[in-house]
């Protein structure tokens, strides 16, 4: 028989960028979901919630400075400023990983069922190193949410993006899983592509995504689709691909034409064609530009990852909180 396993610490680890709204909401349930398994019995006494303020420019820092007064389990970390949400959450998980067995990061809107942590644990005592939540229904997104965050899914995994289908960032990840994911140097952050690439033994958890508890999702459209173009150029090279693939195709079709034109001028059929000329000039210009554009994409990226910058700068923590800091 194998022998009895020790008690894991979880950390439950969640980014908050001006929830002043949310978190007087979500912080009990959040506190409720963690000692509730404390008294299962199924992770340690030492588990703690580690809500990391991600330089909100409300009263969210010091919401969460007041929770960690009054309750030991709740502890707090604050970033110099605000870094969206990937960094924010890396940085509570590079924390969490010094302290915890095992850490969930979730979302601080309630929009991620909290039950699934205890299932999401088992899967981890059952041997698993990483524990997906998936969202098995949309049915609380606008129909236009869903379309677009499902399109995101879709593109991602054409793209060469191994990421999990319906799955954010609501996920159990063990230490060492976060040990091997703290070599990846890359400042762009993408966790939910990295994750998998991370390898180990992983599982999914399904449930359902509920509305927003209170105030206003933070990713409009813009910010998903740079989100999402984000995520293909940190993945793959698919698009730069693409467009060596335009380049043949176009430079065929320009061959035919050329024949056919060639054909037309023997037979003496030489009308205008200023518009067909016009249009061909204006085609190519616009694909050259858009190539260039996507080429500079990763130029550009190319030269911030090269800075080397740290990918988050932590600067409080509340009492018992050892900051982590980004060494690469
Ligand atoms: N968030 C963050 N920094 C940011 C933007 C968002 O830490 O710059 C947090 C936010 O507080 C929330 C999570 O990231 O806990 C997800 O944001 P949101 O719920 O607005 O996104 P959605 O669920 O609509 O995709
Ligand atoms: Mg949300």
């Amino acid at each position: 028989m194998d022998a009895p396993i020790k008690k894991p610490v979880l950390y439950i680890v969640i980014p908050c960028y001006n929830e002043e709204k949310v978190l007087p909401e979500t912080k009990p349930m959040f506190l409720k979901t963690l000692q509730d398994m404390i008294q299962e019995n199924k992770i340690s006494e030492d588990s703690r919630v580690l809500f990391v303020n991600d330089g909100s420019k409300d009263d969210t820092w010091n919401l969460i400075k007041e929770y960690a007064g009054e309750e030991k389990h709740i502890l707090g970390l604050s970033l110099s400023r605000n870094r969206g949400h990937q960094n924010a959450l890396f940085a509570g998980l590079m924390t969490a990983k010094e302290v915890a067995d095992i850490t969930i990061s979730i979302d601080c809107d309630g929009q991620d069922d909290m039950a699934a942590m205890s299932e999401m644990v088992d899967e981890y005592l059952s041997g698993s190193q990483i524990v997906y939540g998936v969202r098995s229904e949309r049915k609380t997104d606008t129909f236009f949410k869903r379309a677009t965050a499902q399109g995101f899914y879709k593109v991602m995994a054409k793209m060469g993006a191994d990421v999990i289908y319906n799955h954010a960032d609501y996920r159990l990840m063990s230490r060492e899983a976060l040990e091997a994911l703290a070599q990846f140097k890359e400042v762009h952050l993408f966790l939910r592509g990295m994750a998998p690439l991370v390898g180990f033994r992983y599982s999914c958890v399904y449930y359902e995504r509920a509305e927003r508890i209170a105030g206003e999702s933070h990713y409009p459209l813009k910010k998903m689709l740079s989100f999402a173009f984000n995520g293909i150029s940190s993945f793959s090279t698919k698009p730069i691909r693409m467009i060596t693939g335009l380049g043949f195709l176009i430079c065929v079709i320009s061959l035919i034409a050329i024949v056919a034109t060639i054909v037309q001028k023997l037979y003496g059929v030489t009308v205008g064609g200023w518009s067909s000329l016009l249009c061909c000039i204006l085609f190519l210009g616009g694909i050259q530009l858009l190539s260039l554009g996507v080429i500079g994409e990763y130029v550009g990226k190319i030269y911030m990852e090269t800075k080397e910058r740290p990918r988050f700068i932590i600067s409080e923590g509340t009492e018992g909180v050892t900051p982590a800091v980004d060494r690469r």
